[in-house]
C-alpha cells in the first residue's frame, strides 16, 4: 500500500454552460517518506491536482487512497479533520495573517488541531519551530517586517506545528531570489531525509523539481512521466521481463 494512490481522477471546472476539463484520468501514487516534485507548465494542472491530493478540493471522479482510506467520500469535517492532523501546506505568497507576528502565525493551526495544549505550550512550539527554521531573532516580526525568505521560514514553521506526514508545497520558491530558493529547498530536503515527512513540491522550473528524488510531469492535466515510485513502473508502460536486462 502506497502513502497516497490516485485511481482515475479526473476534475471538471464548470464555467457557466462550459464545461472545463482540467484532470483528465490521472493515475499515480506516492510512497511514504518520498520526496516528489509535480512539474508541468502554467496551467497544466497542478494546483488542481495538489488541492486534491491535500484535501482542500475533491475530483470529479475516481478514487483517492490516502492511507489506503478512501477520502474522496468523506465530509467537509472529514476531509479538514485530516488535513490538520496529516498535512501541511506551504504557498508561493506565503499566506501568512497579517499585522500578526510569527510566533501568533505559526500558532494559528494549533487552534483546529486535535490535542489540547495550554497557549503556553502552544507559543513554546511555535517558538521551537521558528528557531529551527532559523528565525530565532525574528519571532516577534511581522510579516511586512520580514523578507519574502523568512516568510516562507515562517510558513514553513506553521505548516509542522501539527507534526504533519506530508507536506504539499505549491511554487514554494516562485517569489524568491535564487540563493534564498536554494536554502528553502534544502530545508524540504532536509525534513524529507531527517524527520522522514513526506514532500510533494510543485513548480513548473526544473531546477527546482530536480532537489526531489522523482520528478512527476503533468501536461494539459495528464501524467506523462514518473507517475510511480522507480523501480515501479506503470502498470500500462511496463514491458514484460526478457530476462536480458544487465547483459
Ligand atoms: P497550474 O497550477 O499548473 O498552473 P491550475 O491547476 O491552477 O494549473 O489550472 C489548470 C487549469 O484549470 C487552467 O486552465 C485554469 O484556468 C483552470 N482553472 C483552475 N481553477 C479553476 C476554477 N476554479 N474554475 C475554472 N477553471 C479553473
Ligand atoms: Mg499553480
Amino acid at each position: 500500500m502506497h502513502l497516497i494512490e490516485l485511481n482515475d481522477i479526473c476534475k471538471v471546472y464548470h464555467l457557466g454552460e462550459i464545461d472545463v476539463p482540467v484532470l483528465k484520468d490521472i493515475t499515480m501514487s506516492i510512497g511514504e517518506g518520498e520526496m516528489v516534485s509535480l512539474m508541468g507548465a502554467s496551467g497544466s494542472g497542478k494546483s488542481t491536482l495538489m488541492n486534491i491530493l491535500g484535501c482542500l478540493d475533491r475530483p470529479s471522479s475516481g478514487r483517492y487512497l490516502l492511507e489506503g482510506r478512501d477520502v474522496t467520500q468523506l465530509s467537509a469535517d472529514e476531509q479538514a479533520e485530516i488535513r490538520n492532523s496529516k498535512i501541511g501546506f506551504v504557498f508561493q505568497n506565503f499566506n501568512l495573517l497579517p499585522r500578526t507576528d510569527a510566533v501568533e502565525n505559526v500558532m494559528m493551526p494549533l487552534e483546529y488541531g486535535r490535542r489540547v495544549r495550554s497557549s503556553r505550550e502552544c507559543r513554546e512550539l511555535a517558538e521551537t519551530l521558528l528557531e529551527r527554521v532559523g528565525l530565532k531573532d525574528r519571532m516577534h516580526h511581522q510579516p511586512s517586517q520580514l523578507s519574502g525568505g523568512q516568510q516562507q521560514r515562517v510558513a514553513i514553521a506553521r505548516a509542522l506545528v501539527n507534526s504533519p506526514s506530508i507536506l504539499f508545497a505549491d511554487e514554494p520558491t516562485g517569489n524568491l531570489d535564487s540563493r534564498t530558493s536554494r536554502e528553502i529547498l534544502e530545508m524540504f530536503q532536509k525534513l524529507n531525509t531527517d524527520d522522514g515527512i513526506t514532500v510533494l513540491m510543485v513548480t513548473h522550473d526544473p531546477d527546482v523539481a530536480a532537489h526531489a528524488r522523482r520528478v512527476i510531469r503533468v501536461l494539459d492535466g495528464t501524467i506523462v512521466d514518473g507517475s510511480e515510485p522507480s523501480g515501479e513502473p506503470a502498470a500500462a508502460a511496463a514491458e514484460p521481463a526478457t530476462g536480458m536486462e544487465g547483459l
